[in-house]
């Protein structure tokens, strides 16, 4: 059951604000206020979907291709085309997600070493 009250539905109602990178119907994108690297995006999907696996379950073809189109927006804007970038999408309790709006993690600026986790 989707958390209407969960803190990026805050921040897409404009209740919360955030560090705004790129925006259009399907997606929002913005700065994580915790950082992980020295660019470390967030994005979201408009809709109402818990996970990865719920939104791909879930959505519609168009909210899917413009939510990816949403994360290739913000990867340019970003500039991080030419040097690379990690996309992490933490998905239930194992992936210890803690926001339960789906999300893709964009990390980069720097070499993200060897490993798959964030910290
Ligand atoms: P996850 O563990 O994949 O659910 O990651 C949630 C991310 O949301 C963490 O990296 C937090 O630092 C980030 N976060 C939490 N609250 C905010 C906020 N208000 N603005 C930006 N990022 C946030």
């Amino acid at each position: 059951m989707y958390d209407q009250n969960n803190i990026f539905a805050k921040i897409l109602r404009g209740d919360i604000a955030c560090q705004k990178i790129a925006e259009d119907k399907h997606f929002l994108s913005f700065h994580d206020v915790h950082p992980k690297a020295p660019t470390h995006a967030l994005v979201i999907p408009k809709g109402s979907y818990e996970n990865a696996h719920d939104f791909t379950t879930h959505a519609s073809e168009e909210e899917i291709v413009g939510f990816w189109k949403g994360v290739n927006t913000t990867v340019t804007t970003l500039n991080l085309t030419q040097d690379g970038y990690r996309l992490i999408a933490n998905t239930g309790p194992h992936s210890r997600q803690e926001v339960p709006h789906f999300h893709v993690h964009i990390l980069g600026g720097h070499d993200l070493g060897p490993k798959m986790v964030m910290s």
